[in-house]
């Protein structure tokens, strides 16, 4: 693991000093934000009051809230005026067809302005919003939206027409399909979204709202197993809005860019909730990845800070090497970006100082789950940055690191945990519950909801290191991690390794079982365009790696994929590589990249 540190010196805007960062930690505590959020007339607190009309009413109606980058790159805008009334349009829509609190709504769409519309008319109407990801197949979208209990789908005619028509009559509690933009003439049983909003008024008073009330389901990303749908609340928001502040470093004079697609939390806490409740301008992008677009549309729209993934970093790695040259960033005036911050995946050190030698900016890791609803463990933006570190808990987070049993997850006895008590000893993370976007349960998974909890922590599934300073560092999920020879290997230091080989594009590491160590390391490697695949670098590869981590945890073997299995948020499936190598069930594919 590297452990140098990015301070000032290297790093413009990041600032080293402890007693800054000790600063940054003691403000935007929970009840900070609980305190600056402007509470419904009745006390409640609703998500969508938080994030359009509180601005509309205190002078911002003029402000423009979305900026639009359509694939064909026209731009269009929209104030939080415009999006107050378009949302109230859309929440007395849904109250027309009788669909009222607690309903469940469902989104279908890719990233365009009636996303935002659905998601925050829905929240008005205080009814449930759940986004789908409008790359799933009919048979990843039919299975949420049953398990889901959908009443309502926001989608286009493309997208209904190729994933839910033939599906409609095993759906019955499927009463209301919506399409956005034309087409409903030819599908049966839909409904049109443009005519029903023009037809409804522009104003509405959003009902009392409990900060307990159910706002957001959200599946997981079914990286270990079938995806899990978390419950989230309207109180989330007071976490949305802290933990902007202090891992994104948000500011109400930002331009904002979150590249997670709407389908997934990260899109949807951070891509639509935080920054609007923040009051700042949001670039929505229609578009797909492409690495000369990406710089485009950060130089063109003047983006000041910019949230996105290790795989979308990763690409542009291969698009844009550190050797350089340097003519593609270089041609687009990057000058307003100020703070960059990834989350979803271990960071490869190797993409942090790429950041600051490419686009002369660190990347600030932060690391949360669908669970956990908000940032909880971040490189923030007053501390150093340790490049391959998760960072550290955000104000008002308690994390800590238990000891493991021989699963590899938390040592639960008679009831209790221990907590590892000296430096760089690895263990699972678990979280004091009591944050406010925790989640409140998995759908019709009580059991599960339960079986989360131990002696008052939560525990993530996740096993990490706390080096003695307090940063966390990732090792990897208890799932993944590798016995080999006594020993217990992390896949994600294993593939930072082999990262920095100047041939290595992505790798994913598993354990394959051994006679004699119980499992050996196997490395699955993608290459940089344009380098072939030969035995000769098969042992360079191997050799780069023994001499970097050492015999006993390199890896035994290099095989050579340059298509590694994904989910559809990014992240390398570790677990399909085993059962493809074991020969083994593949489970639920449902979020497998390239599936339908
Ligand atoms: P499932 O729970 O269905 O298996 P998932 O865990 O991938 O899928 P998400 O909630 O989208 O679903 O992802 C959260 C997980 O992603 C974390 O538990 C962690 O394993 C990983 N993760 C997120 N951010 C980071 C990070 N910065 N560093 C390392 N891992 C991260
Ligand atoms: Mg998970």
């Amino acid at each position: 693991m590297h452990r140098e540190t990015i301070s000032k010196d290297t790093a413009p805007g990041v600032t080293p000093n402890l007693a800054d960062y000790d600063r940054a930690r003691a403000e935007f505590t929970w009840s900070q934000a609980r305190t600056a959020l402007a509470r419904l007339p009745d006390g409640g607190l609703n998500i969508a009051h938080e994030a359009v009309d509180r601005h509309a009413a205190a002078g911002l109606s003029d402000k423009v809230a979305l900026t639009c980058v359509s694939r064909g790159d026209a731009v269009s805008t929209v104030t939080y005026g415009e999006l107050t009334r378009r949302t109230a349009r859309f929440a007395n829509l849904l109250r027309s067809l009788g669909v009222g609190h607690g309903d469940r709504v469902f989104t279908l769409l890719g990233r365009c302005p009636e996303l935002y519309t659905a998601v925050l008319g829905t929240l008005k109407n205080t009814s449930v919003l759940c986004p789908l990801f409008s790359a799933f197949g009919p048979d990843p979208v039919e299975q949420r939206l049953r398990l889901g209990d959908a009443r309502v789908l926001v989608t286009t005619a493309a997208l209904y027409r190729r994933k839910v028509a033939d599906r409609r009559a095993s759906l019955p509690g499927l009463e209301h399909v919506l399409i956005v933009g034309p087409g409903t003439e030819e599908l049966v049983g839909t409904l049109s979204f443009d005519g029903l909003m023009s037809a409804a008024p522009d104003t509405f008073t959003i009902p009392p709202t409990s900060p307990e009330d159910m706002a957001l389901l959200h599946f997981t990303s079914g990286t270990t197993g079938a995806p899990k749908g978390a419950v989230h609340v309207h109180e989330a928001v007071v976490a949305h809005y802290a933990t902007a502040a202090s891992a994104l470093d948000l500011h109400p004079e930002d331009v904002y860019w979150c590249t997670a697609d709407p389908g997934w939390v990260t899109g949807m806490s951070y891509g639509i909730i935080a920054p609007l409740v923040h009051g700042l301008t949001v670039v929505v992008d229609e578009g797909d990845y492409d690495a000369r677009r990406w710089y485009r549309i950060l130089g063109e729209q003047r983006v000041s800070v910019w949230y996105t993934a290790p795989t979308a970093l990763r690409m542009l790695m291969r698009a844009t090497p550190r050797e350089g040259p340097y003519d593609l960033p270089r041609s687009y005036d990057l000058s307003a970006l100020r703070f960059i911050a990834s989350v979803g995946e271990p960071l490869n050190p190797e993409a942090v100082v790429w950041g600051r030698d490419v686009l002369g900016l660190p990347v600030h890791d932060n690391w949360w789950q669908t669970e956990t609803g908000c940032i909880m463990i971040a490189n923030f933006a007053a501390c150093e940055i340790r490049p391959g570190s998760m960072g550290r808990p955000l104000p008002g987070v308690e994390a800590t690191v238990l000891k493991q049993g021989e699963d590899g997850r938390a040592m639960v006895t008679d009831g209790r945990v221990t907590e590892v008590d000296s430096p760089d000893v690895e263990g699972e993370l678990a979280l004091r519950p009591g944050w406010p976007s925790m989640f409140r349960g998995y759908l019709h998974d009580n059991e599960r909801y339960e079986a989360s909890f131990a002696d008052g922590w939560y525990l993530t599934g996740d096993l990490v290191r706390r080096d003695a300073d307090g940063w966390y560092w990732f090792v990897g999920r208890a799932d993944d991690v590798i016995k080999s020879a006594g020993h217990l290997i992390g896949p994600f230091e294993v593939e930072s390794a082999l990262m920095e080989h100047a041939a290595v594009a992505e790798a994913g590491v598993i354990g394959r079982p051994d006679p004699v160590a119980g499992n050996i390391v196997k490395a699955f490697v993608s290459l940089r365009p344009g380098i072939e695949a030969t035995p000769d670098l098969q042992r360079d590869l191997l050799a780069f790696a023994r001499r970097r981590l050492g015999p006993a945890v390199a890896p035994r073997e290099i095989a050579f994929d340059q298509d590694l299995p994904k989910t559809r948020s990014g992240k390398v499936m570790r677990r399909l590589l085993r059962a493809r190598e074991l020969g083994l069930p593949t489970g639920d594919l449902s979020t497998l990249e390239g599936s339908s």
